[in-house]
């Protein structure tokens, strides 16, 4: 389960920032899609096991590429050759209004993985004509045509250009309208041709029945590709020798490598459980080899690799391939560490009353990630928290893994400077500067202070239901998360335990969150809707409440027809964070129902309408992607005369198609149609 995706992010933002090596995040745009780049720092200090660990998972990562490509539909991984074959070799003018259009297709088709779009699922809609491409193959010998096997170009044509060009084949890689047979209409390959809905559900509804072990169900059909042959169903499986053989071996040859450099024997035992589940595709060895993996906590270095999220299955039970590998943020681990170090002493000075607080509060230490390499359904576009295994009763009685990557939320912020976004939003140059500068420490100081202490501080009065607040409770569990972090980041304690640089920094945090609550978090609603989704109405409801109380503190003011948040006094600012602490604390300690309806619609949901089409037509007019992905870093292996690898180092700056060309070359694995 993908937690966080960047939509789900506050927004961020402030001018350019300068970095050591002209490092960019930001690359090309292009179509709706901003192209991003992160760093991995921290892998130059590994040692060299684990910078060759991280290398090795790394190949693991990349190698199941063009199984993801033929899950998203059966002609993708001979679309893409096409395409590619006609970018690389075209000799006409690529000026022009149809090369253009063409070069943008390809780009948008090798973010999706496909032919259709990574979000939406639409097929993407070439602005290009036939005509134009047929001229372009015509320059192209058929040695440079991805023929298949006594295939003509004339019989590749009939059957790609209707699948690329016609609006009505295969319009939808996953549909979900309610109603029609979903495996019939959706693109995606985890069905063979003709299996309807009713058959498939019945093949697996046949099949947990028969479980022995209900109490502890595999993940029925993750790995397998439901086909007819003679009329009868059967499940082509994911594995070495099977379907996806040959991508499989490429992969289990990296495990086997890595695992020889792992950093424990449990390390090196998860490895090989997951080495022999690719062998035999058997799901009871999948469990057990999430099982291990969950309970290895011990390395610095840890990874995903293999079937994972099922969102792509119309069903939800077929899982695409990913791959990742990360290594621990240890700055961040130690910023927490000092926070659940510290967590009774938060505890003792909340301003929530005596009667609400834990007498043994223990914080927890977060577990802040740094992604070495993204691969699979994790490439380009990401999720910046991850929550694995699936399996429920997995996760029951063996637990799961919490993540968040840190670099990719960092590259997310820091990519949002010099967007403009903040020169449009922030009222001054002096605000702007104070965010420019502590913006990004007390970001992340105040998702510590929230994760790490908020949720677990506080305690329900005897004999009080954890459900009496209903559909309010998250919206204020959040709220009283937040309010924590907002109380203390101001408080002088986080700069005598070296948290904060000054007692200025929080002001930038102040400011952010004010300005976003009430009024930046608006571009993500639609006009003429209120605000439902639980941090949007937690942000609004906090941020409300402190204007309504403010008395002058806090101020919604003019100047040129543009409104903007204006604080004036940041230390009445607190006391009010501290005064709403305390109420949310006792709603949630007393279950006072009527008291969180009350704030959280007073103040959580509603929506000005003339400030909403004021602040969507500010943010318009400032022509931000609404997608975003990643180019990934490179690995360059030293090796002495022998052939061993003496060091790893990372490089930077590859170009987005020279990477996608060069990722094709290197880690295509299987034939361009897979039956
Ligand atoms: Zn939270």
């Amino acid at each position: 389960m993908c937690m966080l995706t960047a939509a789900t992010m506050a927004t961020s933002c402030g001018p350019a920032k300068e970095t050591a090596d002209d490092f960019s995040y930001n690359d090309e745009r292009f179509a709706d899609l901003q192209m991003l780049r992160y760093r991995v720092d921290g892998f130059e200090q590994l040692s060299l096991r684990q910078k060759t660990l991280i290398y090795y998972l790394s190949e693991a990562a990349l190698s199941g590429r063009d199984i993801l490509w033929d899950q998203n539909g059966r002609y993708n991984l001979q679309i893409r050759a096409l395409l590619e074959t006609i970018y690389e070799n075209y000799q006409g003018d690529r000026t022009t209004d149809d090369f253009r259009a063409f070069e943008v297709y390809l780009k948008r088709v090798w973010f999706s993985n496909g032919i259709h779009h990574h979000y939406s699922t639409d097929k993407i809609q070439p602005a290009f004509t036939q005509q134009f491409m047929l001229n372009a193959m015509s320059t192209l010998t058929d040695d440079q045509l991805p023929l298949l096997q006594g295939q003509t170009r004339e019989q590749m044509c009939q059957v790609l250009m209707p699948v690329i060009f016609d609006p009505t084949v295969m319009p939808k890689r996953t549909n979900q309208a309610d109603g029609q047979d979903l495996i019939l209409t959706s693109a995606a390959n985890y069905y063979g041709q003709g299996v309807t809905q009713q058959e498939a559900e019945d093949f697996y509804l046949a099949m947990k029945q028969a479980d022995p072990d209900p109490a502890h169900p595999i993940m029925f059909g993750m790995n397998s590709r439901l086909v007819k042959a003679d009329g009868r169903l059967e499940e082509r499986v994911w594995r070495s020798g099977g379907l996806y053989g040959a991508a499989i071996d490429r992969i289990i040859g990296w495990l086997e490598k890595a695992q020889g450099v792992a950093e424990t024997d449990a390390q090196a035992a998860v490895i090989a459980k997951l080495i022999d589940f690719y062998r035999t595709g058997d799901l009871h060895t999948f469990d057990d080899y999430t099982i291990l993996w969950v309970q290895d906590t011990v390395g610095n270095v840890d990874f995903t690799n293999g079937f994972t999220e099922s969102y792509g299955d119309p069903l939800g039970m077929k899982a695409s391939w990913e791959g990742y590998a990360n290594f621990k943020d240890l700055a961040a681990t130690e910023r927490t560490e000092k926070l659940s170090a510290n967590a009774q002493w938060f505890e003792d000075h909340s301003p929530a009353d005596a009667r609400f607080k834990k007498e043994n509060c223990r914080g927890i230490t977060a577990k802040v990630i740094v992604a070495a390499i993204l691969g699979g359904d994790l490439y380009p576009s990401t999720a910046i928290g991850i929550n694995l295994p699936n399996s429920n009763w997995v996760r029951a009685e063996h637990g799961s893994k919490s993540v968040t990557i840190g670099n990719l939320t960092d590259a997310y912020n820091k990519a949002a400077r010099g967007n403009g976004f903040q020169e449009e939003f922030v009222i001054d140059d002096a605000t702007r500067a104070n965010i420019n500068k502590y913006g990004d420490t007390c970001d992340d100081l105040h998702t510590d202070l929230h994760e790490c202490l908020g949720h677990g501080s506080g305690r329900l009065l005897p004999g009080v239901d954890a459900d009496s607040l209903k559909a309010y409770g998250s919206t204020i569990e959040e709220g009283r998360a937040d309010l924590f972090g907002l109380y203390y980041i101001a408080d002088p304690k986080l700069v005598e335990l070296g948290l904060t640089p000054d007692a200025e920094a929080y002001k930038s945090q102040y400011y952010t969150y004010l300005m976003n609550g009430l009024m930046t978090q608006l571009v993500r609603i639609e006009p003429g809707a209120t605000i439902e989704e639980a941090h949007m109405r937690n942000r609004a409801f906090v941020a409300h409440w402190v204007l309504a109380h403010a008395d002058g503190a806090v101020a919604l003011v003019k100047r040129d027809g543009k409104t903007y948040v204006q604080v004036n006094d940041y230390g009445r600012v607190r006391e009010l964070f501290g005064e709403l602490l305390a109420e949310v604390q006792r709603i949630k300690s007393e279950g006072d129902f009527e008291a969180a309806r009350t704030l959280v619609e007073t103040y959580g949901v509603k929506v000005d309408a003339d400030l909403h089409r004021e602040v969507l037509a500010r943010y318009k007019a400032l022509d931000l992607a609404p997608y975003k992905g990643f180019i990934n870093p490179e690995y360059v292996v030293e090796r002495d005369a022998q052939g061993n690898i003496t060091d790893i180092h990372v490089r930077y700056g590859e170009a987005y198609d020279h990477q996608m060309l060069r990722y094709s070359r290197e880690y295509s694995t299987l034939p361009y149609v897979n039956e």
